[in-house]
């Protein structure tokens, strides 16, 4: 936004000016309609000590102001009135009683408090953040897609915690920018407010963190370090489904952050309604903020992709072979990079030019590649992984039931993506005979009609296993 972001108003001024000032930008980004429902009927009633009182005409119009135009009014608030700069709803005459009319509520709600150093230690200048720095949102492609979330993360990038976008949830299938993303915010962020401690993970590792850190006896030390932090990056949230310990750790952490208005930003394969196994007050809370998806390019933002990687590359590739690649990969972005990088290891390695008929010989490989790679030990730790279930109960007799839907599950997958008989899929899973397998996947496919959870993992899974072995 191009709003002045000098400190330009001393604390004497006028309120109606200041308040002007404000509607002057709040006017500029808004919908007249908008503006004059929602701004006209506001009024200015004092600024004292940096911070503006204005009144409104109910309890209604705080909630919708701060739902729909918190991050508007930060900024602005920011802009004209600087650092520290606040703003005080107030309803009608009651300037007394300003806090009381919000019993129930958070204070937060009804008091933007901009004042960024409150109550932050002094970063330490040492904490890794695990950043990649070549995520970046420069080199992100904007597309259908992806605008709703990327402009979220501009904005989060610019004035972390303090949006309304926070927990930031972005979800989504493989490969298609989430990662990429949520690190070109924690990069952004790390660039304009070095002071920031920034830290980026994934699910697993902060699992396996946390684990160590019962086993050594420093769950505390471990918490605290996350509840340090002003911006928290968690990938894939989904893997703390079916681990309860870490989930109610993880749950401490995010309302402290919450609370003292630091950036959580959490990625995820699917919408937090649907994370089954999440603690219902978890997904309660990851429905707080800004919840966005990604999803697959359309072939005018693969083409802008290609483009962009292959200058990075600093190769020039005709748009006649660009185009080729972009029609025929089309499902997620890991893919088309994947392409465009054997395409040239083809190029190089037999010393040939970059042609057409390279190119289609690439994409050929590829997709035959699937189908030869995805074999039934592959198949077996997906679904392993991604059930939490050890694979080597898949070939034992247990009965278990979560292991007995594993193995079931992965007896399906191997049949769909494979050429395998059924009896070497049986002999795969503890030399089970054939109609074991025969009748795990007729009974897999019956409850994927039936249930709908079902038929979201077994299909996720069947994703994972393709783009894996893509
Ligand atoms: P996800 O986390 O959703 O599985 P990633 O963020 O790992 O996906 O993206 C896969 C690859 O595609 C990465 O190399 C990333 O840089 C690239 N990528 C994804 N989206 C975009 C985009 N919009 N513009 C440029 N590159 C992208
Ligand atoms: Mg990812």
């Amino acid at each position: 936004m191009e709003v002045l972001l000098e400190n330009s108003v001393q604390p004497s001024f006028d309120p109606k000016n200041i308040w002007k000032e404000c509607l002057k930008i709040i006017k500029d980004n808004l919908p007249l309609i908008t503006y004059n429902t929602w701004f006209i009927p506001i009024k200015p009633l004092s600024f004292e000590n940096k911070v503006l009182k204005i009144e409104v005409p109910n309890n209604f119009f705080i909630e919708w102001i701060d739902e729909h135009y918190k991050v508007l009014i930060d900024r602005v608030i920011y802009s004209v009135i600087g650092e520290g700069g606040k703003i005080i709803y107030v309803i009608n005459k009651e300037k007394e009683d300003q806090l009381s009319i919000f019993d129930d509520e958070p204070i937060s709600q009804t008091l933007i408090n901009l004042d960024k150093k409150s109550g932050v230690q002094k970063a330490d200048t040492n904490v890794e953040s695990n950043l990649n720095p070549q995520y970046t949102f420069f080199n992100f492609i904007k597309g259908e897609g992806n605008q709703l979330a990327r402009a979220a993360a501009v904005a989060i990038a610019e004035n972390p915690g303090i949006t309304s976008f926070n927990p930031f949830f972005v979800y989504g299938g493989v490969g298609l920018g989430k990662t990429h993303l949520v690190q070109a915010i924690g990069n952004e962020i790390t660039r304009k407010f070095p002071s920031k401690k920034v830290i980026y993970l994934s699910t697993d590792t902060f699992t396996v963190e946390f684990v160590d850190s019962i086993q050594a006896n420093k769950v505390n030390e471990f918490s605290n370090f996350y509840k340090s932090m002003d911006v928290l990056i968690i990938d894939d949230i989904q893997f703390l489904i079916g681990k309860e310990r870490t989930q109610d750790l993880f749950f401490q952490i995010f309302n402290i952050l919450h609370q003292s208005q630091k950036q959580i930003i959490l990625t995820s394969d699917k919408p937090p309604k649907d994370l089954n196994g999440m603690s219902e007050r978890l997904i309660s809370r990851f429905q707080w903020g800004l919840t966005a998806d990604v999803q697959p390019p359309d072939f005018e933002t693969r083409m802008a992709i290609l483009k962009n990687k292959s200058a990075s590359f600093g190769i020039e590739i005709s748009s006649e072979i660009l185009e080729y690649i972009a029609a025929n990969i089309t499902s997620n972005i890991r893919e088309l990079e994947g392409c465009l990088i054997r395409l040239l290891a083809n190029s190089s390695l037999n010393s040939m030019n970059i042609t057409f008929e390279l190119a289609k010989k690439t994409v050929k490989e590829i997709s035959t590649g699937k189908t030869t790679k995805v074999n039934i030990d592959f198949i077996a730790s997906v679904v392993c992984e991604v059930l939490g279930v050890d694979e080597n109960s898949l070939r034992e007799k247990n009965r278990k039931k979560e292991i007995a839907l594993a193995r079931q599950i992965a007896m399906y997958l191997s049949k769909k993506l494979t050429n395998f008989s059924l009896k070497t899929i049986g002999l795969h899973f503890g030399g089970r005979d054939h109609s074991t397998v025969i009748h795990a996947f007729n009974s897999v496919e019956k409850q994927m009609k039936l249930d709908d959870n079902l038929r979201e993992t077994v299909n996720s899974i069947k994703t994972k296993i393709e783009v894996m072995a893509g």
